[in-house]
């Protein structure tokens, strides 16, 4: 077993999940609990349903041509007329589900957003029936203003935030990360040997991609302290302050902590930035819709951050495979673009030049949704129309969502697992109001002094190799967590997922912790018997 332990070690967590998943199925008859998953077990209904009706009505709007034919042949919609034929489908179809929402969107997108209806009709029939290419590429542009709106409220809110950005509308938010690390390098903005500075503990690729023999970069760790509710001490941020870091990749809230980073830090970052008009910042920022008045690094440091958000998690939409990357229209992205020596923007001329005459005017979002095709398929970029359709209804769900009982809900429900998974542990975690609850690490040096004293919690870190608890809460218990330490972690924790289990699941959870925790207090004791 050790040896195996050894070698496992070296697997990501999410790889080394499988192998607990084995362990943890191989008693017959016994319910796996799988808390490793950061996939939801809810979904967002309202915005599905609105999805499924505006394909009814788009099927009405594409039968109206060619009926002559009966083979099954139909066309494009039609824009004259569309706003009043889909007041006739919403008043028939009044009682179906999703229908009122669907009208209520069209209201808001007319009378709220002041965007043209009919227009907004029709580009989002024509999406939904998938019977153009994605034009433009990037994103469609009925799409666009109203993600940009949606990216508004949940990433920058109050905050002063002066001008406009732009979105690539991604397959997730890791295609988004597969597409910024791309065209960096393509753009000789990171080339090998350089160092960028990442947010530690982070999400596993974050850490894995810059090794890759492609990039070969150095990393430089921000460490956050969890003495201080995972927060980073100012020390660690003004490792930025170094000129050879390029570029700094930070998920805010964080995964595994999932603590949100403080306005004092983001205003230190944003100082650093001006002294430092070239650092380049990348924030994930998935989970800060689970977060009460979130403030985006792209609110505060605009000009210097890339922004990466996905659907994802809120609305339980892995499947669907829905994310966005945004640059404000001034950006350091295009400034070190710019700055170029005149062989290397010869060079990259010559990449862009099939899709472009001036492409030196090309800005580095459009490059992204060039690199994301090999240049030479630039025609046939951009994300699936329907998926845009889906992305444009879950945005507009939650912009008319006024009293935000959508959030509320999705606080509740995860918030209600933690309380049950501690309550079993007998433990009460420390109050930390940037946590936003989506996962919880249990630490065991923490647990284990809060539940049984700090000898035993030292007893307990010196004898035990921290995996392989997770191995036998996996065996015993047919419990899977994630090793916190995969993702950077410093002290030996567990992630526990709080979105992919009900309730009940995450109190059997807590208690078969608890029992593991009181069988090693219990060799402990009669250690110190002996
Ligand atoms: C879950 C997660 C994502 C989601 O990526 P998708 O490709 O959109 O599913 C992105 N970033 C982080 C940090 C995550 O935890």
């Amino acid at each position: 077993m050790d040896v195996e332990i050894a070698k496992l070690a070296q697997l990501s967590p999410f790889e080394l999940k499988d192998e607990l998943i084995k362990l943890a199925g191989s008693v017959e008859n016994r319910l796996m609990l799988n808390a490793g998953r950061g996939n939801p077990n809810f979904l967002a209904t309202i915005p599905r349903h609105g999805f499924w009706q505006l394909g009814l009505f788009a099927m009405r709007e594409a039968e109206r041509s060619f009926a002559y034919l009966p083979e099954g042949v139909g066309g494009l919609p039609r824009l004259v007329g569309i706003e009043d034929r889909f007041e006739i489908f919403a008043r028939e179809n009044a009682e179906e589900k999703g229908v009122n929402f669907l009208a209520g969107a069209v209201s808001y997108v007319r009378d709220h957003l002041g965007m043209d209806a009919s227009t907004f009709l029709y580009d989002m029939c024509e999406a939904v029936l998938g019977c153009n290419y994605p034009v433009p590429d990037r994103m469609l542009r009925s799409a666009e203003p109203i993600v940009a709106h949606y990216l508004r409220q949940e990433m920058v809110g109050a905050y002063p935030f002066i001008g406009e950005f732009d979105i690539f509308a991604t397959e997730g938010g890791t295609a988004a990360m597969t597409y910024i690390f791309n065209t960096m390098r393509e753009n000789r903005l990171l080339l090998p040997g350089d160092s960028i500075a990442i947010g530690m503990p982070i999400f596993t690729p974050y850490i894995e991609i810059p090794d890759l023999n492609d990039y070969r970069l150095k990393k430089v760790l921000i460490e956050a302290d969890p003495a201080q509710g995972w927060q980073y001490p100012a020390s660690e941020i003004d490792k930025l302050r170094d000129p050879a870091v390029k570029a700094f990749f930070l998920v805010n809230p964080s995964n595994p902590p999932s603590a949100r980073i403080s306005t004092k830090t983001l205003e230190q970052i944003a100082t650093i930035v001006k002294d430092r008009p070239d650092l380049i910042l990348l924030t994930d920022d998935v989970y800060g819709t689970f977060a009460d008045e979130f403030v985006s690094l792209f609110a505060v440091a605009p000009h210097n951050t890339i922004l990466v958000y996905s659907y994802s998690k809120y609305f339980g939409a892995t499947g669907w495979r829905l994310g966005t990357i945004a640059t404000h229209s001034d950006n350091v992205l295009d400034r070190a673009i710019a700055a170029l020596p005149e062989d290397v923007k010869r060079e990259l001329d010559e990449r862009y030049s099939s899709i472009t005459t001036t492409p030196r005017d090309l800005k580095f979002i459009d490059r992204l949704v060039a690199d994301s095709r090999t240049v030479a398929l630039n025609h046939t970029a951009g994300l699936s129309t329907p998926q845009q359709v889906q992305m444009v209804l879950f945005s507009l769900f939650a912009l008319m969502d006024i009293p935000n009982a959508y959030k509320a809900a999705m606080k509740r429900l995860i918030r209600g697992r933690e309380h049950a998974l501690y309550r079993e542990i007998g433990v009460t975690p420390d109050a930390n109001p940037d946590d936003v609850g989506y996962y919880t690490l249990l630490d065991l040096g923490d647990l284990s002094a809060k539940a049984f004293g700090k000898p035993f919690a030292e007893w307990l870190l010196r004898t035990v190799e921290p995996r392989s608890l997770l191995f036998e809460l996996a065996k015993d218990s047919g419990v899977v967590l994630l090793p916190g330490t995969g993702f950077g972690g410093l002290t030996p924790a567990g992630r526990v997922s709080l979105a992919n289990l009900n309730e009940t699941d995450y109190a059997k959870i807590g208690k078969a912790a608890r029992a593991l925790i009181e069988r090693y207090y219990l060799k402990f004791n009669s250690n110190k018997n002996t």
